[in-house]
C-alpha cells in the first residue's frame, strides 16, 4: 500500500511531500515545500482547523492512526489516518513527521454501510408497525365475531330446550336423538366460542410480569381439575418446593391447567391417568414438565398440535375444541418463555414450558 510521507522543520514549514501526497491531495510538492499556509489550504475550515490543531498540541504531535479529512485541490474531501513518528523515530531537521494512508474508501464504505443499516431498522420498524396494526385488527375481529356468534347459539340452545320441556313427550325416540344432538353441537360450539374468546384476550390483555411461585399456580391448576381427576382416578404427583419464576400468574395457572387436562384426557380408555410434575433449572430459567402416561403424539405432529384448531383426533374419541394448546403457547410467549413437547406414540409425554427463574428479574 503507498504510503504518504511529509515533514515539518522546526518554523512549522513542510520540508518533505512525497509522490503519495501529491496523488491523494492534488497539491504537489511545489506548491506546498516551503510554504506556512499549507494548513489553511488542507484544511479551510476554521472550526475543524482550529480543532484539529489544538487536539494537535494536546497530543504532543505523537499519535497513531488519526483520521482527518483532507480538504484536495479540487475541494474534494479525502480521509487520510496519520501516524507522526517523530517521537520513534527522530530524524536531524524534521522537527515533526508522520505517515498517512489514504482510507476515504473505507470510510465511504462504512458510511454507505451505516446508512444502509439505518434504513434496513427503519423499514424494519415500519413493517412491524403495519404488521401489529394488522394483527390488532384481525383479534378485534376475532374478538367480535366470537362474541356475536354467541347470541345466536344461545337462542338455537333456548329454543332446544324449550322444545324438549314442551313437546318432550310427544317426540319419539328418534326424535329426542336429533334434539340431543343440537344440543351437543350447541354446547360444544359454545366450549369453542369461549375458548377462542380466552385466545383472544390472551393476545390482546396487558400482562404484569412479576415473581411467581410456582407450588401455588400448580396448586391452583390442580384445583381446577379435581372433577376430571376423580372422573378418572388419576394419580398427580407434585414435586415439592417448585421454584419462583417471572410470570403472569392467572396466565401461568391456565396454562397448567390446559396441560393437566390434556394429561387426564388423553389416555387409553381404562388406564387411569398418572402425571408427574416437576422441575429442572437451566442456568437462569425453570423448565416446568408435565408428564403423562397416555396415548402419546407421534413427532411429526408435535409442532402443529400448538396451533388453533389443529387436533389429532375427532371429537367423538376425545372432546376438546383444538384450543388449549394455542392457549398455552401464545400464553408462555407473552411471558418470554417457551413451551414444547416431547413423546413417542403409545409412551406418554412429556410437555414443557421454560420461564425466566425470579433472579433474572
Ligand atoms: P384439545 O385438548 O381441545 O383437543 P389442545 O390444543 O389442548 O386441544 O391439544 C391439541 C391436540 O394435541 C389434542 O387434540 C391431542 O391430539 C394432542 N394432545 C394434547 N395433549 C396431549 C397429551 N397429553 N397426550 C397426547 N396427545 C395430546
Amino acid at each position: 500500500m503507498p504510503v504518504m510521507l511529509d515533514a515539518f522543520d522546526e518554523n512549522f514549514q513542510l520540508i518533505v511531500w512525497n509522490q503519495e501526497c501529491e496523488r491523494v491531495t492534488g497539491f504537489t510538492a511545489a506548491e506546498v515545500l516551503g510554504k506556512s499556509v499549507v494548513m489553511e489550504q488542507f484544511y479551510p475550515d476554521p472550526v475543524y482547523r482550529q480543532q484539529m490543531m489544538a487536539a494537535w498540541t494536546e497530543r504532543g504531535h505523537n499519535y497513531r492512526n488519526w483520521e482527518w479529512e483532507v480538504t484536495c485541490k479540487d475541494g474534494s474531501i479525502r480521509t487520510v489516518s496519520w501516524s507522526n513518528l517523530s517521537d520513534l523515530f527522530p530524524v536531524p531537521g524534521w522537527t515533526s513527521w508522520g505517515i498517512g494512508v489514504d482510507v476515504t474508501d473505507r470510510t465511504q464504505a462504512q458510511r454507505t454501510l451505516q446508512d444502509l443499516n439505518t434504513l434496513l431498522e427503519q423499514r424494519v420498524a415500519e413493517r412491524t408497525a403495519q404488521l401489529e396494526e394488522t394483527n390488532q385488527e384481525l383479534q378485534a375481529f376475532t374478538y367480535s365475531v366470537s362474541h356475536d356468534l354467541r347470541a345466536p347459539l344461545r337462542v338455537m340452545q333456548g329454543f332446544a330446550q324449550a322444545l324438549q320441556e314442551d313437546y318432550g313427550d310427544r317426540l319419539d325416540a328418534m326424535a329426542q336423538t336429533y334434539l340431543q344432538s343440537i344440543t351437543t353441537s350447541a354446547i360444544q360450539m359454545d366450549t369453542l366460542i369461549s375458548d377462542l374468546l380466552a385466545y383472544s384476550r390472551l393476545t390482546r390483555a396487558q400482562m404484569e410480569l412479576r415473581p411467581t411461585d410456582l407450588n401455588q399456580v400448580v396448586a391452583q391448576a390442580h384445583h381446577q381439575v379435581q372433577p376430571q381427576i376423580a372422573a378418572t382416578g388419576a394419580t398427580v404427583a407434585i414435586a415439592p418446593h417448585l421454584p419462583t419464576v417471572i410470570a403472569h400468574a392467572p396466565t401461568l395457572v391456565q396454562v397448567v391447567a390446559n396441560l393437566l387436562s390434556n394429561a387426564l384426557k388423553f389416555v387409553t380408555p381404562g388406564i387411569p391417568p398418572q402425571i408427574t410434575i416437576e422441575f429442572a433449572l437451566q442456568e437462569n430459567q425453570v423448565c416446568l414438565n408435565v408428564r403423562d402416561n397416555g396415548i402419546g403424539i407421534a413427532p411429526e405432529h408435535q409442532q402443529r398440535i400448538f396451533r388453533v384448531f389443529e387436533r389429532l383426533h375427532g371429537v367423538e374419541t376425545y372432546p376438546g375444541t383444538g384450543i388449549g394448546l394455542a392457549i398455552v403457547e401464545k400464553g408462555i410467549e407473552r411471558m418470554m418463555g417457551r413451551a414444547g413437547v416431547e413423546s413417542q406414540l403409545g409412551q406418554g409425554s412429556r410437555f414443557w414450558i421454560l420461564l425466566p427463574g425470579a433472579g433474572t428479574l
